[in-house]
């Protein structure tokens, strides 16, 4: 018996929905409906390089903000032509997928892996719990 707390509201139908307790929160009938539609669109795009995200969208009978939801999620890579509707969210470029622009996208990586740096440097109490000896000279040497 499963308990109410599994179940939860489907994001694309509204509908209540027992909740395998990973994944997207979106029921059996629309996951099936939107694997469907994915597919559809990655063989129309496959097939029909070039197309703008309005004549997929009219041609694969499938709403235009779901396509721009994958293009978001990086599910689907638009090499059409004209504009995706989609923007950095940071400087508010016009982008093909994802929701960064290349130069934003790189600009934050380098932080991300400066901060990481600056996480990874040794704190001054883990050096005291950091018993292993050739561990010691090694933090000891990066410092
Ligand atoms: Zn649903
Ligand atoms: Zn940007």
């Amino acid at each position: 018996m499963a308990s109410l707390d599994s179940f939860k509201q489907c994001r694309i139908c509204r509908r209540m929905f027992q909740y395998p307790g990973f994944g997207a929160e979106v029921c059996q009938a629309c996951r099936k409906e939107d694997e469907e539609m994915f597919s559809k669109v990655k063989t129309y795009l496959r097939d029909n390089p070039g197309r703008t995200i309005h004549q997929t969208a009219k041609d694969c009978d499938v709403p235009e903000s779901r396509i721009r939801d994958w293009l978001k999620e990086e599910r689907l890579e638009y090499t059409g032509s004209g504009e995706t509707g989609l923007f950095c969210e940071h400087c508010g470029k016009p982008i093909m997928s994802g929701k960064l622009c290349d130069e934003c996208r790189m600009s934050f990586a380098k932080a991300a892996g400066e901060m990481k740096r600056s996480i990874e440097k040794p704190a001054p109490e883990r050096k005291q719990i950091a018993h292993d000896g050739d561990k010691m000279r090694f933090l000891g040497r990066r410092q």
